[in-house]
Formats: C-alpha cells, structure tokens, sequence
C-alpha cells in the first residue's frame, strides 16, 4: 500500500512530535511513525530545562503534561561528604519557569500527540519503524515503514528523522556519524522510594568513591546515577553486585538502607554508555535530521530534550519555507544548519565542562574543585553560566505568524 502526506516524521519522540505539532499548526499534513507500540520507553531523559518548557508552555502542552505528575526542583547542588561546594539556585532567572522540571517523558509526549491530534492533517503509526527510504533522482521521495508483506510505502514532500541517537533514518540516508568519547563516566541507574524528607533538587554527591547523581523522579521515587569510568561495566560487573552496592552506599550512605531495598542484582541498574556524537550532515535532499539523530548528548546538564524541542522549533519557519516554494532540496535548510550548528558546538561544549568540574577525580582538581566553585559563585559568570544551561546561547522563539490552521476541537 502507498500513501501520501507532506511531512513524514520517523521518531515520535519529543524532537518528531513537536515539530509535528507546528506544522500541523502551518496547515500541512503530517505522519509520524513510531517504532514503539506504546509511550512507555526505557529509561530516558526526565528532565526539562526552563528553555524547553517555554517553547512547550507557548505550545499548550506544558500544562497538562503537567497535571499528569512532574516535580518542578529548584536547585542544583554538588556536596562532597557533608560540604556544599556549589548550590544553583534555580529561581534567580526569570519566571515563570525559574526551576527545573522532572518530568516522565510519556507526560509530554502523550500531550504532543493529542496536541497532533487535533489537526486532520495529523497521521500517527506507532508500532511501525522505518525501514528503508525512498529515493529518486538521490532525492529521498518517502519511507518504508514495516517489513516483509507488511512493509507499506509513504511519499512525502519532505522526510525528516528524528529517531533518535541510534538513527536508522541517518544510516539508511549514508549520513556518517561521528561518536565522541568526551565524557569520562558512564552511569549505572535505579530508583529508590523518596522518603518523607526528600529535597527536591538535583544533587551530585561526591564522597569517598564514584559520584553519585540523585534527583527527584515522579511518582514519589529519586533516581540515583553511580558514575562509573566510561567503559568499564564489564570489569565492575564482574566484582559482583555487592562491590557496585558498597561503592554507592560510600557516596549517598543517607539513603543505605533504600538502596539495599532496592538493588538486589545487576539487572536491577540500567547502563548508558555515555557519549556525545555528531552527524557528518544534518541534511540531504529531501531529508532533515533533528533531535538526537543530529547530535547527541550526554546526560550531565540534562539538554537532550531541551534541544530536541528547540531542533524542531527552529526548523519550522524554513520547512514551512521549503514547502511552499516545493523545493525541499539539502540548500533550502542551509540557514536552519548555519544557526543552529554554533548552537549545538556551544552546548557540547559547556557539557564536557561541566563533566569535567562535576565528575573528575584527581589529587589536583580535587583540591581546587572547593575553591574554584565558591569563587565562581560570587561572579557574574555564575549567572550567564546558569542563563546559558536554562536556555542557550540565544533565544528560539516559536514563529507562530505562520500558523493558519484551527484545530478541529478544542481541549474541554
Ligand atoms: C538514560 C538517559 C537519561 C537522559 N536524561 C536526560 C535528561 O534528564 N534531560 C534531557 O534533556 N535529556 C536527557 N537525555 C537525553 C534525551 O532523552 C534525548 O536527548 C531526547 O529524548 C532526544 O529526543 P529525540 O526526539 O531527538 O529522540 P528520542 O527521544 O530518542 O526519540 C526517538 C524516537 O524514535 C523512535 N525510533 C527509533 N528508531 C525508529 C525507526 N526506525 N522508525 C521509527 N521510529 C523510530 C524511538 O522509539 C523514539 O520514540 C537522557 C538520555 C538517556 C538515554
């Protein structure tokens, strides 16, 4: 079978979605497919930077992915034993979103596509990956979706992959991508039950050990990440669960006994291979890659999502632009790659800083480590610092003068 839209989407997730949304908003048609069946994912991105939540409070869909759970955390704090060496507090940038918010992903997803849904435009296939791509002239005409008797074809205007950072988009499309080991640590993660007198806050506890990552993660649980050196999960591994148990406990001993409760084997701690990557081109004719397939991010400073969104709103003004002048070719999107590229460069680069003055371990940065933040806190860097983390290098700014369409109903 063979159909027909304006934009095909591979990757419903916050980059896909939300870029749905706003040219569904522009009037055109829209089909995403997704490889998963339901919004439930592995564990992934939870936290929204004040940037991110701008663009998806202006969308209408911050708020009622909201009502669903999500704690608004005020600070980030780095402690080392009983010592507070950096303490971020959140609420000097301006309101209204002056905090971080921990959010389950499927929060917002589910509110992105029944944002999507109110528009007839809008075509949703989940449980159906890409599978290959149409080509004619080596201008990419359409995907395949599914395989064997069940592969159907889709012809569109325009392909954009946002399918994450194990892009099959980017493979079949020939796009090189550049894995960068920038980051020293990799990280084991689990939840613990929060307790009554929990803090909501994001805190990297260095103690005696590896650090460890804790924030507050909805409903009622705080998500502990044990950094490991990047790599070496066989070799921990084989010490057994109870070396990985005593290295935790002799970073965040306060929460010994939840996380005796909670960590029982191996299986029972999600791995990422922590790494940062690049493709060699975010475009090809026909083709844009955003999101995660473009560039991705290690977790530290917490901005997969937060550039996922920012991705899509960029891209919108010059799809929309491509698509009334029908030429969707690679030159087209030559002022969206321009722009956002030092973006992205800026971005990896605060968060290889960061890494680095979080995480390191050494007899000379542990010493200058306390200095260096208390310096930093009384200069004007800090502010830019954490102005930059929140919401970049520049604004991005929703340009909704190009909105046409009504939605067909309207939220009660
Ligand atoms: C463990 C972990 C913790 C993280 N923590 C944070 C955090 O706290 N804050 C933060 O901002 N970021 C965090 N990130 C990063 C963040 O999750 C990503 O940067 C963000 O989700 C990227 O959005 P995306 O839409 O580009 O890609 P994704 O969210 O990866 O979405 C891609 C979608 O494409 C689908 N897909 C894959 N292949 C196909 C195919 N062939 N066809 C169709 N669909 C396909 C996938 O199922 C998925 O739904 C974390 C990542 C991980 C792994």
């Amino acid at each position: 079978m063979t159909s027909q839209t304006d934009v095909a989407v591979a990757g419903g997730g916050p980059a896909g979605l939300t870029l749905a949304l706003l040219m569904l908003r522009s009037g055109y048609r829209v089909t995403v497919l997704e490889k998963a069946r339901s919004l439930e994912r592995d564990y992934r991105g939870e936290i929204l930077q004040p940037g991110g939540m701008t663009l998806l409070g202006e969308l209408g869909v911050l708020k009622p992915a909201r009502s669903h759970g999500a704690y608004p955390l005020r600070r980030f704090q780095l402690l080392e034993q009983d010592r507070t060496l950096m303490d971020i507090d959140y609420q000097q940038l301006p309101p209204p979103y002056s905090f971080l918010l921990s959010i389950p992903q499927r929060h917002i997803l589910q509110e992105l596509l029944e944002a999507c849904g109110r528009y007839p435009g809008f075509t949703y296939v989940p449980g159906r990956p890409v599978s290959a791509l149409i080509e004619k002239d080596a201008k990419i005409t359409g995907v395949v979706h599914g395989t064997g008797s069940e592969a159907e074809q889709l012809l569109a205007r325009c392909v954009v992959g946002a399918d994450g950072r194990y892009s099959k988009v980017r493979r079949l499309a020939g796009i090189g991508y550049t894995r960068k080991e920038t980051f020293a640590h990799d990280v084991l993660w689990f939840k613990i039950p929060a307790g009554e007198n929990t803090r909501y806050c994001v805190q990297v506890h260095r103690g005696r050990g590896n650090p460890v990552l804790l924030y507050n993660s909805y409903p009622g649980n705080i998500q502990v990440g044990w950094t490991l050196p990047h790599r070496s999960y066989r070799e921990v591994a084989a010490k057994g669960i109870g070396y990985v148990k005593d290295q935790i406990l002799r970073a965040v001993p306060a929460h010994a006994q939840a996380i005796d409760d909670a960590v029982q084997s191996l299986t029972d701690l999600t791995l990422l291979d922590v790494f940062a990557g690049m493709a060699d081109t975010w475009t090809r004719d026909g083709l844009v890659l955003i999101g995660d397939s473009a560039h991705t991010h290690g977790p530290i400073g917490a901005q997969g999502i937060n550039l996922a969104i920012q991705d899509a709103t960029e891209l919108h003004p010059a799809l929309v632009q491509a698509l009334r002048t029908g030429d969707t070719d690679a030159g087209q999107f030559t002022g969206f790659t321009k722009a956002r590229r030092p973006d992205i460069d800026a971005v990896m680069n605060l968060q290889a800083r960061q890494s680095q003055a979080l995480l390191s371990h050494g007899k000379a940065s542990d010493t200058m480590r306390p200095i260096m933040m208390r310096l930093l806190g009384k200069t004007p860097l800090y502010s830019r610092i954490l102005h930059r983390i929140a919401f970049g290098r520049r604004p991005i700014n929703i340009r909704s003068e190009l909105f046409s369409t009504a939605p067909t109903s309207f939220p009660g």
